[in-house]
């Protein structure tokens, strides 16, 4: 089953398009002072080898988008400048090559500064992400708003910066609203993808340490894709950034949304009819996956009752009997083998699986 993806208009950033059903991004942000330009960069190429497509850098100060130049020339992907307050910093992160800038126009404080923003970005022909923040919603007391209001105000907050942009005749536009709280995440996106046809930017804010924010994200994010919600993603962990690229990725891919190289393993959960030591035994056959580069999907079962039956999917699948292994290639029974030589069986199978030539 394949999921529907929303169609909407597309955002041109850099040499990626975005929306209109295409493959969903994967986004991350550099956690380095960006005017440490060899950091910085380091860290860029570590996300990119990741299989991360697009990585945000703050630039809080003119050193930052002087920096941001220089690294912008080397990056392997292209860069999204982070932007709060400052209309200067926006001018000079897009002329300084940002592919996309984020921008919050709430905290631009002077409209006139917004319309220099969209005519500097209209002229290099980047995009412009709208972000739209909870922490940031006030009504018009400039009081705190009750949580329940928040979804709605939101989006008529997006829906007037949209008004705005469109008026200045600009539409290479990516909508974000994020939120702490995972409910009003999956409810304030499921506005906007209601309400606008602008490709949407996914995830959850300030998700907490990767372990704390993987659980969360992957509920409101994964929720959100399920529907067809979300042209680009970002799992927001404190840490190292690849780890939020990790678990991007372990979102993304039960819900067949990230094309990977990388082998598949299945696990039986085990329970009281397993014959044998699975996660000992899994755990071997996941290093014997860790060099293979091709999609295949290998299973692992504890016993030849349900084994089977829950291992037919698999490519090659191993079900467990006192002493001894069935092997299965594609479902169908192919080699009885002792425990003790089932890890060499399985290594020669997927061999035989990924060069059946033999060469
Ligand atoms: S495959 Fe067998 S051992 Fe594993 S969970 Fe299913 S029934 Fe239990």
């Amino acid at each position: 089953m394949t999921i529907e993806r929303r169609k909407t208009k597309t955002a041109k950033v850099g040499p990626l398009r975005l929306g209109s059903g295409r493959p969903v991004v994967i986004q991350s942000m550099t956690k380095v002072f960006t005017t440490d330009i060899d950091a910085c960069l380091e860290q860029v190429r570590r996300l990119a080898a990741a299989g991360c497509a697009l990585v945000r850098i703050a630039v809080p100060t003119r050193k930052d988008t002087q920096a941001f130049a220089r690294i912008a020339e080397q990056a392997p992907v292209p860069l999204i400048a982070d932007i709060h307050f400052s209309p200067e910093r926006a001018v000079e992160a897009i002329e300084a090559g940002a592919a996309k800038i984020r921008l919050n126009p709430g905290n631009i404080r002077d409209r006139k500064d917004i319309l220099r923003i969209i005519d500097c970005a209209a002229a290099h022909n980047i995009a412009i992400r709208i972000g739209v923040n909870e922490a940031s919603i006030r009504d018009l007391s400039g009081r705190d708003v009750p949580p329940a209001r928040r979804v709605t105000l939101m989006r008529k907050e997006m829906a007037g910066y949209i008004r705005l942009f469109e008026k200045a005749g600009f539409d290479n536009l990516v909508l974000s609203a994020k939120s702490a709280d995972t409910r009003r995440t999956i409810a304030v996106n499921r506005a906007l993808a209601e309400a606008f046809d602008y490709p949407i930017h996914i995830g959850l804010t300030h998700a907490g340490l990767p372990e704390d924010a993987a659980i969360p994200s992957a509920v409101a994010v994964g929720t959100l894709l399920a529907e067809g919600i979300g042209d680009t993603v970002r799992v927001s962990a404190a840490g190292d950034p690849v780890e939020e690229v990790r678990i991007a990725q372990a979102v993304l891919k039960p819900l067949g949304l990230y094309a990977s190289e990388e082998p598949e393993l299945i696990v039986c959960p085990t329970c009281g009819r397993c014959q044998i030591d699975v996660v000992a035994l899994a755990r071997r056959v996941r290093e014997l996956l860790q060099t293979i580069r091709r999609p295949i999907r290998v299973a692992v079962m504890g016993c030849v009752v349900n084994g089977p039956g829950e291992a037919a999917d698999a490519d090659i699948a191993v079900c467990a009997a006192k002493g001894k292994g069935f092997l299965y290639r594609e479902g169908r029974k192919i080699a009885v083998v002792p425990e003790a030589q089932l890890i060499d069986a399985l290594r020669n199978e997927i061999n035989r699986l990924i060069n059946p030539s033999g060469q």
